[in-house]
């Protein structure tokens, strides 16, 4: 959250972008501003974003036998998974795709939340890496419900890895959340005309009166704020997670970690907060 004095001085940016910045960058300095103080308003006005139980667990070159064997045993036993990914932005080229995020719910009160980290996998020819590849072939099956936020296209650049192939992707069943909570929306909250009773603050929270544009779709964090009444921390949100984010990866020093911590919780929260969407659809 921003200072009082953080706020203001964020207020006079917006207004006062000197005239010499023009165009794109001046579109884009204005974008950068107004989503930092959606932030500020958002943390200022909801708590933080709380989850339901969960474990993290991270696949990459550390991860043993035993517990890839046991992550496909808990993909056996359920249907229902959420699924979101994260890249890394690099100047001039297409974004790298860098993390897997898959949540295994297990029962409304107890999920995995596993982080499949892509720089740092085993090498092809380990054992390992074939029971990554078990992992998804195991989750990519018609019969499994993957809630994911937007579109199942988000995984192609993931290809690359040969984890899994596009045929794969095609045979399952991704469930786009973010349209389905969009028709929940406009289901719940039809527009409320204000009477001539009332006074001329409208309350209704259509989504034409919030500000949202009727051909938009909704951000995951906007869903969190109007749905669960909560603050979801988008502020890593073009961090570099593909730096290792198992604390047991390689060494690295406390301040090392808590930066770790901080992208993890990012990760997971995606996760762990569209299930909580789930529960109110
Ligand atoms: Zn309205």
């Amino acid at each position: 959250m921003l200072s009082q004095r953080e706020y203001e001085d964020l207020l006079w940016k917006i207004n006062n972008i000197p005239s010499t910045i023009t165009g794109k960058k001046r579109q884009h300095l204005r974008t950068t501003f107004k989503k930092k103080l959606h932030e500020h308003e958002l943390a200022t006005k909801y708590p933080p974003f709380e989850p339901l139980k969960f474990e993290q667990v991270f696949i990459n070159f550390r991860t043993t036998d035993s517990t890839l064997i046991h992550l496909i045993d808990q993909i056996k036993s359920t249907t229902v998974f959420t699924l979101d990914t994260e890249s890394i932005i690099i100047p001039y080229q297409p974004n790298a795709p860098a993390l897997i995020q898959v949540q295994i719910i297990l029962s409304e009160s107890f999920s995995y939340v596993v982080l499949i980290e892509m720089c740092h996998l085993p090498r092809a020819y380990e054992h390992t890496f074939t029971l990554v590849k078990q992992f998804f072939q195991t989750l990519f099956n018609a019969d499994n419900n993957i809630f994911i936020w937007g579109d199942i296209s988000e995984l192609h650049n993931f290809c690359s890895y040969n984890l899994f192939t596009y045929d794969q992707l095609d045979l399952c069943n991704p469930i786009n959340l973010q349209d389905a909570f969009k028709t929940h929306w406009n289901t719940q909250h039809p527009h409320q005309p204000t009477t001539s009773a009332s006074t001329n603050y409208s309350e209704c929270i259509c989504e034409e009166c919030l500000g949202f544009q009727k051909k938009k779709t909704w951000s995951l964090q906007n869903a969190v704020a109007f749905e669960l009444s909560r603050w979801l921390d988008k502020r890593q949100t073009t961090s570099n997670f593909d730096i290792g984010l198992d604390p047991t990866l390689y060494h690295f020093n406390s301040a090392e970690i808590a930066h770790r911590q901080s992208l993890i919780r990012y990760a997971v929260y995606d996760c762990l907060s569209m299930q909580q969407i789930m529960l109110k659809l």
